[in-house]
């Protein structure tokens, strides 16, 4: 922190100490505080301020409770403008326009028809209503603990046989974390009667969903800030009437030791949004109990966010929204700039750019507004791995006119017309559907005896930030014991599927990157333009791929002598289409630095321009140069499983595994059996299946690229069909090798390559040259980056015959997360003209006893190599002579034998 900025804590500290409830007399304004560079916005966040999540580049609005928050700014060396004069008054015409508003209309286009804003007794009494008329739908939830100051809170859950204990996958959708923010409320409401209307009305969508998820609704996770919110402060106001700035109380009642003493003043309490454990206590939350964003006094110390965490916990929450006002925005995590994208970001992305093209709202990381720290969905992403968002619902204000709550919801705003969106009633579908997408979460299943509960568990230590000071100063991480604990029963069936969430938490999963296939380009020096103070200038470069040349990360920066003369850059891309306007790459604006810079990643090849700003530099002189860096290579990190334990009716436990999953992955399991003596013998325990390991080599997460790829013949005309199923969405490449022709093998002769492929397509069995190929053996390689990095590769093996392609044995085994990690021979064919050998090699996981054994197409074996105990992670290799073997298919079987289980693999080769 800077000694100015200190010099307004200590002024703000003293302020507190010496006036009582000085606020509470007080007009609240809505202000917007300009804020020119990032630094302006670090130091506007020290100051102790009441800060809106409405900022943008230059600004950030902010709720100013009284005369000490407008000297806090003025001394700061801030400007402002105020937006909304008297936001008590303001809150105040609003209702007075709802009034006259509902008094026109019988019922708005909300699905519950509301045409005002509900109190929280109306709230409870609905969702009280909802589960008592739908039985068997909606089921009342009490959350465990009660609020602060001793309420309850609820919600609702609603799904077709809504008192099962079955395996659906659950969509949470919440509001008023941040008790003025009114609307938050009315739209986690107004989704539950969507689902009830709707089954009620026989909607086919709802209808579907229903019966594939389970939906949870809770409106005012802290109903004792937005009792004061809703009714304008409390009833025994000392100074007697009423006092409108409570209206805009944004936190809980946590007013240590005595919660009642919420009622003397609007700014007490913790901000539930700020509370949460993960990454508590570092950038964008406040260690003092006056401020807005005060965090509390340690993660979870507030009832209201333990509840949300007793959900996340329990209950498979795949997806999460967590509503907010305002100011039109998607957030997805990370909260803070330095966590990096997250292991999840492309789909993360995908779907609150889904959410967005509904609502008209940007989707973005939530640390592009400005950091943040212990807020809901970084704790709830991060422990368990459900996708989590933040809605900030809304353009200017907190709890507009009723009206506007409803154009939000039913998507007639101009921003989501424009759009064609239906506003957050379809981004809420959305989500709900995504939901009910297996390849956005995990799915167990398998058998089990009927009515036997199935646990699964898992415990680990949640890491809070680096735990700063009031001054700013950081000291030492937290550790939190976190544990998941999640059941179902097993229907009559027998048969189980369970929706839950990858094993292994985002918070400590690999992070993907890739291996330099170069060097980085040489630097790029730009011929810099002088610029007036005041203007800007842009400097045109091009980008160009070059042969033996791999950027990971294209920097461009400016660099000026003087450390007060102050320039800003953003760099654009050129779209490739004629007129297709400009990419904006990033920028860079710095308060007080002799550089700027901005850096790509990934850069694509195209026409560049670097614009110049002259904020505030005197000369015109500055350097100008564009570097390369290597891509990153993926992070180790590391994997977890889930304990998965079943129980008989009678609490009998009948048996357990640990279980290790991935997004996208279907996995059978079979936790009843294992106490009964495993399941006899040579059972392939399946590739990924990695059981009774703590930590799973990352080998798992390779595979987590393809679901299935095959490629077959396509009959006389000598094509072949590609087909492949990916659980990511990066481009698939496709390379058909040719290994033979006639009798003579020919190693690996690439003969036609695929790039960028993204669904199924069709070879035509011809060469780069339009040639038909060959007769002989072939083998098709997909390959795809899974999550972790790394390739995910499949071979398939192909022989052409008679001018057609027919199926062959296997040769290469994928590479799987159980004993055995790979197992390969060197080719699909061997011998021949000149006598090639078969290479066979393998590696394993874990350290185990092995046989390899060769047999002919009669099944008789034909080679034994001795048996012998093999260490884990060392490539083991064995070599097959042609000599005395007849031609035709030979078979490779590999035997694992490791804690009294054997499992085995068998490869084939053709000897030429
Ligand atoms: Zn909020």
């Amino acid at each position: 922190m800077n000694p100015k900025a200190l010099l307004i804590l200590a002024l703000a500290l003293v302020a507190l100490a010496a006036a009582p409830p000085a606020h509470a007399a007080e007009v609240a304004k809505l202000a917007r505080v300009e804020t020119p560079t990032p630094a302006s916005k670090d130091l506007l966040q020290t100051l102790g301020l009441d800060l809106t999540e409405s900022a943008g580049r230059t600004y950030v609005d902010v709720v100013l409770w009284g005369d000490e928050d407008v000297l806090a700014l003025h001394k700061g060396g801030f400007d402002h403008t105020v937006l909304i004069a008297d936001l008590g008054a303001r809150t105040r015409e609003n209702l007075a326009k709802d009034r006259v508003w509902a008094a026109g209309i019988e019922r708005s286009a909300l699905p519950s028809g509301s045409t005002g804003y509900r109190t929280l007794a109306k709230i409870n009494e609905e969702l009280r209503a909802l589960a008592k008329d739908n039985p068997g739908l909606v089921r009342l939830i009490t959350l465990p603990e009660k609020s602060q100051q001793g309420r309850e809170i609820l919600g609702v859950e609603i799904a077709n046989d809504v008192e099962a204990k079955d395996g659906r996958p659950v969509f949470f959708n919440m509001g008023v974390h941040h008790a003025r923010e009114w609307p938050s409320a009315e739209h986690a409401l107004e989704w539950a009667y969507e689902m009830v209307k709707g089954e009620r009305a026989g909607d086919a969508r709802v209808k579907r969903l229903n019966r594939s998820i389970r939906t949870i609704v809770v409106p005012v996770v802290n109903p004792d800030g937005f009792q004061i919110s809703r009714t304008f402060g409390p009833v025994d106001n000392p100074d007697g009437g009423i006092v409108e700035a409570f209206a805009y109380k944004r936190k809980n009642c946590n007013v240590s030791p005595s919660p009642s003493a919420c009622e003397a003043e609007p700014t007490q309490g913790t901000d539930p949004n700020r509370n949460y454990a993960g990454l508590w206590g570092g950038n964008g939350a406040s260690a003092l109990q006056a401020e807005a964003d005060y965090r509390g006094p340690a993660p979870f110390s507030e009832p209201e966010t333990r509840n949300v965490r007793s959900i996340v916990s329990t209950r498979h929450v795949t997806t999460l929204i967590t509503n907010h006002t305002y100011s039109n925005l998607v957030l997805r995590p990370p909260g803070v700039a330095a966590q990096g994208p997250s292991v999840d970001e492309p789909t993360y992305k995908a779907l609150g750019d889904a959410m967005a093209a509904e609502n008209g709202y940007t989707s973005q990381p939530s640390y592009d507004l400005y950091d943040t720290t212990g807020t809901t969905e970084d704790y709830t992403y991060y422990a368990t791995g459900g996708l989590g968002f933040t809605f900030e619902i809304g353009a200017s204000e907190f709890h507009p006119e009723y009206k506007e709550v409803v154009a939000e919801y039913d998507g007639t705003t101009k921003i989501a017309q424009e759009l064609g969106g239906g506003g957050n009633r379809e981004a809420y579908f959305v989500a709900a559907e995504s939901t009910a997408d297996r390849a956005k979460h995990s799915v167990l299943q398998g058998k089990a005896p009927a009515g036997a509960t199935l646990r699964l568990t898992k415990e680990f230590d949640t890491l809070t930030s680096k735990v700063q000071d009031a001054a700013g100063n950081e000291g030492a991480e937290r550790k939190l014991q976190d544990k998941l604990d999640y059941s179902m029963t097993v229907p009559p069936s027998g048969s189980f599927t369970w929706s839950v969430n990858p094993s292994t938490r985002p918070a400590v999963a690999p992070k993907a990157g890739r291996f330099p296939t170069g060097t980085p380009s040489d630097p790029i020096e730009l011929q810099e333009k002088p610029v007036p103070p005041g203007g800007s200038v842009r400097i045109p470069f091009k980008y160009e791929e070059k042969a033996g040349r791999d950027d990971g990360f294209m920097t461009v920066a400016v660099t000026n002598p003087a450390p007060a003369e102050d320039y800003d850059i953003k760099v654009f891309r050129k779209r490739a289409e004629a007129d297709g306007g400009e990419i904006d790459e990033g920028g860079a604006a710095s308060f007080v630095a002799t550089r700027e810079a901005v850096t790509i990643p990934e850069p694509e090849p195209g026409d560049y321009e670097l614009e110049v700003t002259n904020f505030a530099a005197t000369g015109t002189t500055y350097t100008a140069r564009v570097t390369f860096e290597g891509p990153k290579p993926p992070t180790e990190g590391k994997t977890e499983t889930y304990r998965m334990t079943c129980e008989a009716p009678d609490g009998k436990v009948l048996g357990s595994q640990d279980v290790f999953v991935v997004r996208g992955e279907v996995k059978a399991v079979d936790p009843c059996r294992t106490a009964t003596g495993g399941a006899g013998g040579a059972t392939n325990p399946g590739p990924g299946q990695g059981q009774g390991q703590q930590n799973q080599p990352q080998a798992c997460q390779s595979r987590a690229g393809f679901i299935s790829a095959s490629a077959k013949g396509a009959g006389r005309s000598g094509a072949v069909d590609l087909t492949f199923r990916r659980r990511v969405t990066q481009p698939v490449t496709v390379d058909i090798f040719q290994q033979s022709r006639g009798r003579k093998v020919v190693g690996e002769r690439l003969v036609r390559r695929f790039t960028n492929k993204s669904a199924a397509f069709r070879w035509n069995g011809r060469d780069k040259r339009g040639r038909k190929v060959p007769n002989g053996v072939y083998f098709a390689r997909f390959r795809v980056q899974a999550p972790n990095g790394q390739a995910d590769t499949v071979r398939v093996t192909l022989g052409r015959s008679k001018g057609r392609f027919g199926p062959r044995r296997a040769f290469f085994a994928r590479e799987s997360c159980g004993t055995l990690k790979t197992f390969k021979l060197s080719r699909p064919v061997f011998g021949g003209t000149r006598s090639n050998k078969l290479g066979i090699a393998y590696r394993l996981n874990q350290a185990a006893r092995v046989e390899v054994t060769v047999t002919n197409r009669r099944e008789r074996t034909i080679r034994r190599f001795a048996a012998k105990q093999v260490a884990a992670n060392q490539t083991q290799r064995l070599t097959l002579s042609p000599k005395g073997l007849a031609r035709g298919d030979y078979r490779v079987k590999l035997s694992v034998t490791q804690g009294g289980k054997t499992t085995t693999s068998v490869l084939t080769a053709n000897r030429l």
